[in-house]
């Protein structure tokens, strides 16, 4: 074991603080990583607040995490010492139920083993994230960043790259398709820049004015103004596809009736209220509601390679993780555009 530093929450109602721990030696299979960058998702905010009622305590959120590595295990041949590296949102997975064997390990019917405040299955007790100095993760959990990319702003790809991109290619973004992307935070710009790189024609829906020229510099081909019902009715069924970022109470009906035969609309954003659908939306023609969250490691590291090739990071704010309260603060405001980052540096300055 060795002593690393972090930032985590003892309780739902006590802020971030310092916080030592320790993490296990790597074993032959395992990749040390010094972390550099971690983005900041809204996940983080549910789980340190106990929002979802499943926080074990002290909670140590990040799972966005880029860094480089520190040492590796006697059986790892993709990563050494010096290489940078990435981690998402999974740890590991039971690896032989039938969701494992396809490569969607995020579906794994044994469930996945979160960044945080998952159960680890080697040193006992709950995972801590990537708020902290270093982590130790099996090699096939681990990710490479093309060397073109900024590193901060890769980071965000992580989880909320990933996000956007799994649903984009699993129902068919591409040239000669029209695809709506609901809501333009952190997971909604991604999806703009994402399905824009695909060849998709991207329409934005925006509740936010201010938000329409910022949509149209991320990819954005038309921004729409949901709230203005002549703008949304000159969309009737004219959409292959629809992906709804969006986590706070809404009208998914209004966007299901733009949706074309046979399309789908998608939620990745997630509502703590149950969402009412009209079902005479979906009848009427033969659409689909689904959902989708994160993707599967192969496809992850898909995601960042296409990322590379297409020059694609996120629109990052970097952050001292001193700030970190003042960040979620904000994020709560939707006023951060469109990812806070936190760089891994203010840690040592912190302690
Ligand atoms: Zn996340
Ligand atoms: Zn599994």
């Amino acid at each position: 074991m060795f002593m690393c530093t972090g930032y985590a929450a003892q309780s739902a109602d006590t802020p971030l603080a310092p916080f030592s721990f320790e993490r296990r030696d790597p074993g032959p299979a395992d990749v040390a990583i010094e972390i550099l960058y971690c983005g900041v998702c809204h996940s983080d905010l549910h789980t340190v607040r106990n929002e979802w009622k499943n926080t074990l305590y002290p909670s140590l959120p990040g799972h966005e995490i880029v860094g480089r590595v520190t040492a590796v295990g006697a059986d790892v041949a993709k990563f050494k010492v010096g290489d940078v590296a990435a981690v998402g949102c999974m740890v590991d997975s039971c690896r032989t139920c039938p969701s494992c064997r396809q490569g969607v390990e995020q579906y794994c019917d044994n469930v996945f083993t979160g960044t945080y405040n998952g159960a680890d299955k080697i040193s006992g007790g709950h995972t801590f994230g990537g708020y902290s100095s270093h982590i130790v993760v099996d090699q096939d959990f681990v990710l490479k960043v093309p060397a073109n990319l900024d590193l901060a702003a890769a980071a965000p790809l992580l989880c909320a790259g990933i996000t956007l991109y799994s649903p984009l290619r699993y129902w068919g973004a591409g040239p000669g398709k029209k695809v709506g992307i609901v809501g333009l935070g952190g997971l909604g710009h991604m999806g703009v820049k994402l399905a824009h790189a695909m060849g998709a024609h991207v329409v934005l829906f925006t509740t936010s004015p201010g938000k329409v020229e910022d949509g149209r510099r991320l990819g954005a081909d038309e921004v729409v103004l949901s709230r203005d019902a002549d703008a949304m009715a000159r969309h009737v069924e004219s959409f292959d596809l629809i992906i709804d970022a969006v986590s706070a109470k809404h009208d998914v009906s209004a966007y299901l009736n733009l949706i074309k035969r046979d399309g789908t609309l998608v939620q990745v954003g997630v509502p703590e209220e149950p969402l009412p659908v009209g079902v005479i939306s979906l009848v009427w023609k033969r659409r689909s509601f689904a959902g989708s969250i994160i993707g599967g490691i192969a496809e992850t590291q898909e995601m960042l390679d296409f990322c590379g090739k297409h020059g694609i990071t996120a629109d990052i704010e970097m952050i001292s993780i001193r700030t970190i309260e003042d960040a979620y603060a904000r994020m709560l405001k939707s006023d951060v555009k469109y990812r806070f980052v936190i760089d891994m540096a203010s840690l040592g300055q912190a302690a």
